[in-house]
């Protein structure tokens, strides 16, 4: 008899309910922009929709459950793809990635190895070097996809402690001596995480400040550097960012990577964010200095567009992320011509079996080719910048900053004195709320950032469906919920609000 498996499917029914999910997603597509943003359930209200039933003893036919999870998923999510979400640094995904995916997963091969995956393999490693190839970074460095920024950030983290450690770290772990990084105060809270995860602990970071402007000051890098020499530790690794994650603020690059070659410093980029934009015609010489960097992080589910998840992580030399990961004797890869030309990714970075992420970015990078994706950033960027100019011509919205694709600003109703101190908690008491209101509403979706001390209401143009119409929105989509949640304060605070201010 021949077995059954409960798993199993004849490839006539995977068919009939490929094309039924098919038709799903395309439905929702056409549909996304009349939807709300999200539907802004309570954690409760989500759980009561997905039932807190037991493991089911019995398996059920796939054609309900595929159309009973595709229900809870579209009508009860948040959606990233809609033009007026604007929120974090999340981009649109592209269509064509969801597709990919399929396609990944139902061949699914292991790229950890490339016997396992010949051509997977291979995809990645031209995915890779494209990715170098765009943002101008040395296109024969190594590199290799994880799962997102925190592991492109880490797995560079972890190159750079095992280059410059002066002992065998690997074997001997972190005790010996203390490595200190030095990173600007804007920098993302990936950084915390290395230091912890690597065993260096978070007090081996040495928060360098920033300028008005949100860069790393200079003077006060040098400083700290050389601080930590004279006190015996040992100084291993600049972490630069290429678009920070509150403001899009860009380090400058090219002066932070002379100062570690001064000091002999590993220098890392976090270009999770901004890196692509280092392939605008028009960008600075600021930014496209990550192409100095020793390792550099880029993450394709932001600002490539592709469905999460999909990071990056460049390295100058290609031989640092064997040195960093592989524990197979070094022979096993040069013992011959055939061995040296496979690409087995378990060895050059933390993952064992591994996905194929690398083809949504592949064909998301052959879809819309060097011209088609700087476009797209482009355009992202030039939105940004024309919100900025609207919330200026507001009376009650306040610009705070604008960089790259985001914009910073405020409510500030009419009668308040947005420099007065006495009104700085009530203002930021007000526009948090105002945050909340906007999230669950369902209009648009912002996030927040705090700009000295102002809590502010960020948009992070990262989206290539959001229209100049959706930025030119939402001013007054703000301004109406701000005088809403103004009145809502007003009935509810324990904080007032400030007096007008006096004549005279
Ligand atoms: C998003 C982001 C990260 C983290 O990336 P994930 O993909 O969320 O893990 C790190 N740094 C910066 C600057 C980012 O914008």
């Amino acid at each position: 008899m021949p077995r059954t498996a409960a798993l199993e499917m004849d490839p006539e029914r995977f068919r009939e309910l490929g094309y039924r999910t098919v038709d799903r997603i395309a439905e929702f597509l056409k549909g996304l922009r009349e939807r709300p943003v999200t539907p802004g359930e309570s954690p409760a209200e989500v759980r009561a929709h997905l039932g807190n039933g037991a493991l089911p003893e019995r398996g059920a036919a796939p054609e309900e459950l595929l159309e009973e999870a595709w229900r809870l998923l579209a009508g009860h999510s948040l959606l990233n793809g809609h033009p007026r979400f604007l929120g974090y640094v999340t981009s649109s995904a592209a269509p064509l990635g969801a597709l990919a995916d399929l396609a990944a997963a139902a061949v699914n091969p292991n790229v950890g190895g490339w016997t396992l995956a010949p051509m997977a393999s291979e995809i990645e490693a031209q995915t890779v070097r494209w990715i170098a190839e765009f943002l101008g970074y040395p296109p024969f460095c190594g590199g290799l996809l994880v799962s997102g920024g925190n592991m492109a950030n880490f797995v560079g983290f972890l190159a750079a402690r095992r280059a410059k450690a002066e002992w065998d770290i690997r074997a001997e772990g972190a005790g010996c001596r203390r490595m200190t990084v030095y990173a600007s105060s804007e920098t993302h809270t990936w950084v915390q995480k290395a230091a912890d995860l690597s065993g260096l602990g978070t007090q081996s970071i040495r928060w360098i400040p920033a300028d008005r402007d949100f860069r790393m000051d200079l003077s006060e890098l040098r400083r700290a550097i050389e601080a930590d020499r004279a006190a015996g530790h040992l100084p291993f690794l600049v972490v630069g960012s290429a678009g920070t994650v509150s403001t899009g603020a860009v380090d400058p690059l090219p002066a932070l990577a002379e100062i570690a070659q001064e000091h002999g410093l590993w220098f890392h980029v976090d270009g999770a964010y901004g890196a692509p934009a280092a392939a605008l015609p028009d960008a600075g010489e600021d930014l496209r200095g990550l192409r100095y960097a020793d390792s550099l992080a880029v993450d394709p589910h932001k600002w490539f567009y592709a469905p999460l998840e999909a990071g990056c992580t460049l390295v100058r030399d290609a031989r640092r992320l064997q040195e960093t990961f592989d524990y197979s004797p070094a022979y096993y890869h040069f013992d011959g011509e055939e061995e040296e030309q496979r690409l087995n990714y378990y060895a050059l970075g933390p993952q064992n079996s591994r996905g194929f992420r690398a083809l949504k970015v592949w064909l998301g990078l052959r879809a819309a080719g060097r011209e088609g994706l700087a476009r797209m950033i482009g355009d992202d960027i030039r939105l940004s910048r024309l919100l900025h100019r609207e919330v200026q011509k507001r009376e009650e919205l306040e610009a705070l900053t604008q960089g790259l694709s985001i914009t910073t600003f405020r409510y500030v109703p009419r009668g308040v004195d947005r420099t007065d101190p006495a009104a700085a908690a009530w203002l930021n008491e007000l526009n948090e709320q105002l945050l909340n209101r906007i999230q669950a509403g369902g209009e648009a979706f912002l996030s927040n950032a705090v700009i000295e001390g102002k809590f502010a209401l960020r948009a992070c143009v990262v989206n290539f469906r959001t229209e100049q119409a959706d930025i030119q929105a939402l001013p007054e989509i703000v301004t109406r919920l701000g005088r809403e949640t103004e009145a809502a304060l007003a009935a509810t605070s324990a904080v007032e609000r400030p007096a007008p201010p006096t004549a005279g």
